[in-house]
C-alpha cells in the first residue's frame, strides 16, 4: 500500500513536470510553468525522503540548507547576462551528482545485476562528460578559458579513443561486476573526454553545446534513476534529456549547424578579415537628436535587440521609445533572432518583463521579408545576429547562420559603444554600409536620449 502511495505521488510530480514544461513553451505561461515544475520537484523530494529508511537526517538537512542558501543567493545575484554560465554549472553539477550517486550504489550492492552495472556505467560516463564539459563551457562563457576552439592534428582520433576506451572498460565492468573499482577509471577517462569534446568547440557554437550538456545531464539522471530504481528520477531525467535534445535541435537550426558539425567539425575558426579593411573611412556616426529626427519621419520602425541591450539593461528605455513612437502613429515591431543575447529566449524575457505585447515580437522568418518596407531599423546592442558575413563569407565562423537582414531597410541605426566585435569575434560589414548610421553609446543612455529628443520635438 505504501509503495502505491509513493508511486501515486511520483505520478503527480511527473504530471506537474509535464505541465510545467508545457507552460515554459510560451513567455505568457512561463512563470506558472516554472512554479508547477518546482512544486513537482518538491513533492518528489519530500516523498523520496519519507519513503527511504533513512537512518540519520542530519547530513541531508545540512545539505538541503547549504544547497537552498546557495540557490537563493545565486538566483538573486546572478545577472541575466550571466545566465548561460549558471545553466552550465547547474548542468555540470547534475551530471557530477549522478556519477557519484551511481558509483556509491554500485559499491554498496553485494551482487550487482546487469541492470545495475549497465545503468551505473552509463551514468558514470554521461555524468562525467557532462560535469567536465560543463566546467569548460562555464570557463569559456565566463572568459576564463579561451573561447576559440582548441584544435590539433588527429583530435577526432584522440576523442574516439577516449570514447571507445570508456565504453570498453564499462562493458568489462558489466561482464565482471566484481571489478567495481574500475568504475573510477571509467569516470576518469570520461572526464578527459568531456574536456576534449568541449575545448574543441568554437565560441559561436556555445549555445548548442549548453543545450546538449543540458540534455546529457538529464540522461545521466535517468540512468541513475535505474540504478536507484526510482521512477521519479527516471521520468524527470528523461524529460530533461528529451527537452534538451529538442532545444539542441532548435539551436542547430537557428545557427544552420548540423549537430555532428558542431561536435566534430572545424567551426568557430575566426575569419581573417582585417577590421581596418572593412571599416576604413566608411563608418558614419550619428547622434540621438539625428536619430529622433529620422524616427519623426518614419512610418514603420523595427527594433532589433541583442546582447548589448541586456548588458545595458536598456529594456525599460526601449519600452518608453516603443510607447512614444506608437503614440505618434508609427508602426513599431521587434525582430528577435533565436540566438540573440546569451540564452534561448533571452530577448523575449527582457521585453516581456517590460510588457511589450507578444504579437509585436517577430521571429526571424517573419521579420526578414518585412525589412524592405521598413523606414528605420534600430539595432540595439546586437552584432552577430545582423552580420551579413553569415551570407557572404563561407569561411566565417557564422557562415550559414540565418541572420536578420536589416540592411534591406531604408536606414539602419546601430547603437553600440564601439566597433568591437560580438560573441563570434568577427567584424561586421553592416557598420560600414551606406544606409547605416552608428550611434556610439551605452544602449540605455542612447535610447533614453532619443526618447528625450523625441519628447522635445
Ligand atoms: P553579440 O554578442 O554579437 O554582440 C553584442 C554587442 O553588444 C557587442 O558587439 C557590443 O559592442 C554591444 N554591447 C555590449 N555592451 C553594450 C552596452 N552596454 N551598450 C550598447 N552595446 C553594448 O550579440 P548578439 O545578440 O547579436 O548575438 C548573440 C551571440 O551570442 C551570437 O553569436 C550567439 O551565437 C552567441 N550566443 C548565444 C546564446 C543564446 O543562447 N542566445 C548563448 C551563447 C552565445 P560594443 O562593445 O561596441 O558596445
Amino acid at each position: 500500500m505504501e509503495k502505491v502511495l509513493v508511486n501515486l505521488a511520483y505520478l503527480l510530480a511527473a504530471s506537474l513536470f509535464i505541465f510545467g514544461l508545457k507552460g515554459l513553451s510560451h513567455p505568457k505561461t512561463a512563470v506558472r510553468g516554472n512554479m508547477l515544475g518546482a512544486l513537482g520537484m518538491f513533492i518528489a523530494v519530500v516523498v523520496t525522503l519519507l519513503d527511504k529508511r533513512i537512518v540519520d537526517f542530519s547530513v541531508i538537512i545540512a545539505g538541503l540548507i547549504i544547497g537552498a542558501l546557495v540557490g537563493v543567493i545565486l538566483a538573486l545575484k546572478v545577472e541575466m547576462t550571466a545566465m548561460p554560465q549558471l545553466v552550465a554549472i547547474f548542468n555540470g553539477l547534475g551530471g557530477g551528482a549522478s556519477t557519484l550517486v551511481a558509483g556509491a550504489a554500485l559499491y554498496e550492492a553485494q551482487n550487482p545485476d546487469y541492470l545495475l552495472t549497465t545503468a551505473s556505467v552509463a551514468s558514470g560516463i554521461i555524468g562525467a562528460v557532462t560535469f567536465f564539459g560543463s566546467m569548460v563551457a562555464f570557463g569559456k562563457l565566463q572568459g576564463l578559458v579561451k573561447e576559440r576552439p582548441f584544435r590539433y592534428p588527429g583530435e577526432q582520433v584522440v576523442k574516439a579513443l577516449f570514447g571507445l576506451g570508456a565504453l570498453a572498460l564499462g562493458a568489462y565492468i558489466v561482464l565482471n561486476p566484481e571489478s567495481v573499482n574500475l568504475y573510477w577509471a571509467v569516470v576518469l577517462i570520461s572526464s578527459v573526454l568531456g574536456v576534449l569534446l568541449t575545448v574543441a568547440i568554437g565560441g559561436a557554437d556555445m549555445p548548442v553545446v549548453i543545450a546538449l550538456l543540458n540534455s546529457y545531464s538529464g540522461l545521466a539522471a535517468a540512468a541513475t534513476g535505474f540504478v536507484l530504481q526510482n521512477n521519479a528520477l527516471i521520468i524527470s531525467g528523461s524529460l530533461v534529456g528529451a527537452s534538451g535534445i529538442i532545444l539542441t535541435n532548435l539551436m542547430c537550426k537557428a545557427m544552420n549547424r548540423s549537430l555532428l558539425n558542431v561536435l566534430f567539425g572545424g567551426f568557430g575558426e575566426v575569419a581573417k578579415t582585417e577590421e581596418e579593411d572593412i571599416y576604413a573611412g566608411k563608418v558614419k556616426a550619428t547622434s540621438p537628436e539625428e536619430v529622433a529626427l529620422l524616427l519623426e519621419g518614419a512610418r514603420r520602425v523595427v527594433i532589433v535587440p541583442g546582447y548589448g541591450m541586456a548588458v545595458a539593461q536598456a529594456q525599460y528605455a526601449v519600452r518608453d521609445l516603443y510607447n512614444l513612437l506608437e503614440s505618434k502613429g508609427v508602426e513599431v515591431e521587434f525582430a528577435i533572432h533565436p540566438v540573440a543575447g546569451r540564452m534561448p529566449g533571452h530577448m523575449n524575457v527582457l521585453l516581456a518583463e517590460v510588457d511589450i505585447p507578444y504579437d509585436k515580437m517577430k521571429e526571424l522568418e517573419e521579420a526578414n521579408p518585412t525589412f524592405e518596407q521598413t523606414d528605420v531599423v534600430i539595432v540595439i546592442g546586437a552584432n552577430d545576429v545582423v552580420n551579413p558575413l553569415a551570407q557572404t563569407d563561407p569561411k566565417s565562423p557564422i557562415a550559414g547562420m540565418p541572420v536578420l537582414e536589416v540592411w534591406k531597410a531604408k536606414t539602419v541605426v546601430v547603437i553600440k559603444r564601439s566597433l568591437s566585435p560580438g560573441f563570434a569575434g568577427i567584424p561586421n560589414p553592416l557598420f560600414a554600409m551606406d544606409n547605416t548610421l552608428m550611434l556610439f553609446a551605452d544602449a540605455k543612455k542612447a535610447v533614453q536620449e532619443i526618447v528625450n529628443s523625441l519628447k522635445e520635438s
